[in-house]
């Protein structure tokens, strides 16, 4: 593929009416929280749901009248994710990718053929980035309503700007330092992975025969490291050693995300179900990986712009095994979940389910255990 082509699809993208997107995007929200807004139930609370007319990529929940938990999604992170999916799909119908950064694909599962998940095109694969990453924003949103986020960061905070949760990083304000950005970040980790917890098993119950094609998890992961990106700002720069910000790093992210993912794959009830394919661990790993290494080099090479070299450098940075930063941090962020645990599963506020936190193996804590103070401040990429 060369510039002329990418111009092309980038140029096909943008031809897109907005308003086609918002039409299809309020009917993915419409269909799931019609379906999930059954929670509410006997709650004596109300969901609800809102388009903001903002440009920017953007997601919020906040509870100004009490009693009501409001969800708000920009038309502008509709726009971005539908036209990030349409030449995402497009890109890697082709070898792009493979050919420039091969070093990130050694090993991957499909070889050194092609990335789209067998037996689907490029439209198809477009749709299901969308849909499923879209559905995650939702239930991200709904997880900060029902794990009382809200009241937890405020219990814990003398700040006032804390009655709402934004999801995208906000340019010109002083960051989160401290106490406040560690409890910001590991609320955001908490209802991240309750949103993949409830994610795939509500894609698998919409499909034929209740199945979840291992297509919908490649373009979920596609879609969910894009989003992170996006969300993060344009920074390549690798993950800090300490909580800083409302966010955690896109990487950081994805790596707790992912152990949510294969929590739900590895459950053999849901396997022998619905996702057959996902029997051989290692190979759904792999995939996924795979996916990850996708979704992070298209965000940063194409997305934001970063050069080649740089995008390669993230990916071969953000192994978090080998980064003495991010066990750090890591270290940092348990513990916090840890502590905040009793908190949130006493306000969960959903009466039919128990709050779904992050399940922290021994492996995670003999990964993080050798992390000592001197490695946090041994910076390097
Ligand atoms: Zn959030």
């Amino acid at each position: 593929m060369n510039a002329e082509d990418l111009k092309s699809i980038v140029k096909q993208a943008n031809q897109i009416p907005d308003a086609h997107i918002a039409n299809i995007g309020a009917h993915v929200v419409n269909r799931i929280s019609t379906v999930l807004g059954g929670l509410y139930n006997g709650t004596g609370i109300e969901l609800s749901v809102g388009w903001l007319a903002d440009a920017n990529v953007r997601a919020r929940a906040y509870e100004r009248v009490p009693g009501v938990h409001k969800i708000e999604i920009s038309y502008g992170l509709a726009t971005w994710l539908y036209r990030q999916a349409h030449i995402l799909t497009a890109i890697i119908k082709t070898d792009h990718l493979l050919e420039k950064y091969s070093k990130a694909f050694i090993g991957s599962p499909s070889g050194q053929t092609r990335l789209l998940p067998e037996g689907t095109t490029a439209e198809q694969c477009r749709d299901l980035m969308f849909d499923t990453t879209l559905e995650w924003v939702f239930l991200h949103e709904l997880t900060h309503h029902a794990q009382s986020h809200l009241n937890i960061r405020s219990a814990h905070s003398s700040a006032s700007n804390l009655e709402i949760v934004d999801e995208a990083h906000v340019i010109g304000e002083p960051p989160l330092t401290g106490e406040e950005a560690k409890i910001s970040h590991a609320t955001e980790i908490a209802a991240d992975h309750e949103a993949v917890i409830h994610l795939l098993p509500y894609r698998a119950f919409g499909n034929k025969g209740k199945q979840l094609p291992q297509a919908e998890v490649f373009m979920f992961v596609c879609g969910l490291v894009s989003l992170f990106h996006k969300f993060y700002g344009s920074s390549s720069a690798p993950p800090e050693p300490i909580p800083v910000g409302t966010h955690p790093h896109p990487a950081v992210r994805f790596a707790l995300a992912r152990s949510a993912i294969m929590g739900v794959l590895s459950n053999p009830d849901f396997v022998s179900a619905s996702a057959h394919w996902a029997i051989e661990k290692d190979k759904t790993f792999s995939m996924i990986d795979e996916a990850y290494t996708v979704g992070a080099l298209y965000s940063l090479e194409l997305d934001n712009r970063a050069s080649s070299e740089k995008a390669m450098a993230f990916i071969m940075s953000t192994n978090i095994k080998e980064r003495p930063n991010t066990k750090a941090y890591l270290r940092t962020i348990f513990s916090q979940l840890k502590e905040l645990t009793p908190e949130i599963e006493r306000q969960y506020v959903f009466t039919l389910l128990k709050a779904k936190l992050p399940v922290i193996t021994q492996e995670w804590e003999d990964l993080v255990k050798d992390a000592s103070p001197a490695d946090a401040s041994s910076l390097s990429v």
